[in-house]
């Protein structure tokens, strides 16, 4: 199945079993914004969970915060959004689509990459053994060529980008000839630039409202904070704040679902460090994260690493955990250093000494700060995308099964009574009366067993149990895993410990303790 088919399988998967459904759904939905039906809360909940333990309470020295949306207008003065929180866009005037400049040219670098990369797979194949892939590089004509195509290409979008030359941009997509995929032509108006933050008017009257900005990114309300929790919590250098909330920003192309949405959810935390060693703490932040996300087991080859040539205003470093989704490997985390520049700023604005006094140097400096940086929602989607399987079974049936890792999934145990009679539903809510004290279970009686099977392996639970007419003599169920399809008899005196061990976010955690 073609990869864009599997795609709009899973947005169709997502609606159809109350994970993700479009805003305002009875109008027609709203662009590039999504609610969280019943089963899709609780997973995004789930994956928040993992997030904020994993920094709040594995590490001693993070702490968290909830910083309201609205902030000081003087804020994105000072962090630079209201002058460069731009995206350089473009218009196709037969189509009437518009687009982000720099992706467009972006994805005629991947075109190049993906030339090489068909090349090399080709001829690995006809060498197969005795392929030697970086001599094939260095010398094959056709690579080389691709190659130096692309690194032209590069160069110059750099440049362009560095310097915000618009012109510039317009005259790359005019020289490479792309396209609009919809008209197929290249009828472009010039390219302009953007600002993506919403505006509203806080105040009641409208002489004395004043404009506010939805805020663009969550991070604004952590260093605003950098003094207040560091005072009154005693935080001693290297410390970070960690906050999860929603952020807003008005995407100029907002297509790929929940990929790119115009509110949407990101976790972030700001570690701050002494000036010096930032980039140590930025090298290992990066193997931090990167080993957060290998530990769901999704394959450490549909990760890697993209270092950032064009740097953001307030960076010396910066790199990008992507992961493979259908549409290709696409950033779902950034990673930051980002100087003292936003604590400078604000410090500057504010006209507050915003500095740590170093007890062992006995020196006041303002700290350095690390910043990672996830997008809840882009999580959510790699997590459906990674578990989402039509399974061809034995008996030539096709189950469409979630194998979702068990501790995120929305649904940890179903308990199904065999039949709607003879007391067995009774013993099921018995057993659903415990347990829902230690797990989120369902309990469902209707439809045959085989039915409330696949319906529970669409949603992605883990296990379900069976209570028949044996239970009610040996107090025994089976015990059905999802993913194997394996059934075993088992005491309910023991399910619970033997439930925790498998579905539980502490069982997640301690894999990257
Ligand atoms: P992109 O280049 O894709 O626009 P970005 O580099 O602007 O993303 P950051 O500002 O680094 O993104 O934001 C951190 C994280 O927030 C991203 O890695 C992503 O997971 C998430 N994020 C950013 N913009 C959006 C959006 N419009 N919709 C959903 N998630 C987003």
């Amino acid at each position: 199945m073609a990869q864009e088919d599997v795609f709009k399988k899973i947005v169709s998967h997502c609606k159809e079993y109350g994970f993700v459904f479009p805003s305002s759904d009875i109008y027609d939905g709203l662009g590039a914004v999504y609610d969280y039906g019943q089963n899709g809360v609780e997973l995004k909940n789930n994956i928040k969970q993992y997030w904020w333990k994993s920094m709040v309470l594995l590490h001693e020295n993070i702490v968290g915060l909830d910083a309201a949306i609205f902030m000081h207008p003087t804020v994105w003065k000072a962090s630079g959004h209201v002058d460069a929180f731009n995206d350089p866009l473009i218009d196709n005037r037969d189509s009437k689509k518009r687009y982000r400049a720099d992706v467009l040219i972006e994805e005629q670098i991947a075109k190049y990459e993906e030339k090489i990369d068909k090349e090399v797979a080709k001829a690995a194949k006809r060498f197969g053994d005795n392929f030697d892939e970086a001599q094939f590089r260095a010398t094959n004509g056709r690579v080389l060529e691709a190659q130096a195509k692309r690194d032209a290409l590069h160069q110059r979008y750099s440049d362009a980008m560095n310097a915000m030359d618009l012109d510039e941009l317009k005259q790359i997509i005019l020289d490479e000839e792309i396209v609009c995929p919809i008209s197929g032509t290249r009828n472009w108006t010039d390219v302009r630039q953007f600002n993506l933050m919403f505006k509203t008017e806080v105040g009641s009257t409208a002489e004395g409202a004043s404009t506010i900005y939805l805020r663009p990114e969550t991070a604004q309300g952590i260093f605003v904070n950098y003094l207040n929790v560091q005072k009154t919590g005693r935080m001693k250098l290297p410390f970070g704040i960690a906050q999860i909330g929603k952020a807003f920003r008005n995407e100029i192309v907002a297509r790929q679902f929940i990929f790119r949405m115009r509110e949407f959810e990101q976790m972030e935390m700001q570690f701050f460090v002494k000036p010096g060693t930032e980039l140590d703490w930025f090298k290992s932040w990066k193997q931090t994260r990167l080993a957060w996300h290998q530990a769901l087991g999704f394959g450490n080859e549909n990760y890697r690493f993209h270092d950032h040539e064009k740097l953001a205003h307030y960076a010396n470093a910066a790199s990008d955990i992507e992961f493979r989704l259908p549409f290709g490997f696409k950033e779902i985390e950034g990673i930051h250093s980002r100087t003292n520049y936003d604590l400078s700023q604000h410090a500057k604005f504010s006209g507050r000494k915003i500095e740590y006094f170093d007890p062992e140097t006995n020196e006041s400096y303002t700290p350095y700060v690390i910043e990672t940086s996830i997008g809840v929602d882009r999580m959510f989607l790699s997590v459906m995308c990674h578990s989402y399987e039509e399974e061809k079974l034995d008996n030539g049936e096709t189950r469409v099964v979630l194998r979702l890792p068990a501790a995120l999934a929305p649904v940890k145990l179903a308990i199904l009574p065999l039949v709607k009679k003879d007391g067995l539903p009774e013993k099921a809510h018995e057993i659903l009366n415990d347990l829902k004290f230690h797990f989120n279970c369902k309990y469902e009686e209707k439809d045959s067993i085989g039915k409330r099977y696949r319906r529970q392996d669409a949603i992605g639970t883990p296990y379900c149990i069976t209570v028949d007419h044996d239970t009610l003599k040996d107090n025994c169920v089976t015990l059905r895993d999802r993913d194997t399809m394996k059934q075993e008899r088992v005491p309910i005196d023991s399910l619970c410990s033997l439930l925790e061990d498998k579905v539980s976010l502490t069982s997640l955690l301690k894999k990257i303790q």
